[in-house]
């Protein structure tokens, strides 16, 4: 297979303005909320997708 592999091939880590835990899309953020709702006792918690990064955190909202 012929991947065009430049020197630049590797992706460099990009310095992110967020310090949340960053998903890359919705399916991973949501498969979290599962397994944070089944081993923690958060009842409000959701995605969002960042408007300063471009990728998905999560919130809970507190009472
Ligand atoms: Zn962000």
């Amino acid at each position: 297979m012929g991947y065009n592999l430049s020197k630049k091939n590797k992706i460099s880590p990009i310095e992110l303005p967020c310090k949340k835990t960053i998903y890359y899309s919705p399916e991973e953020a949501q498969d979290m909320i599962n397994y944070i709702k089944e081993n923690r006792s958060i009842k409000e918690i959701h995605a969002y997708k960042c408007m300063t990064c471009g990728f998905w955190h999560l919130t809970s909202s507190k009472k």
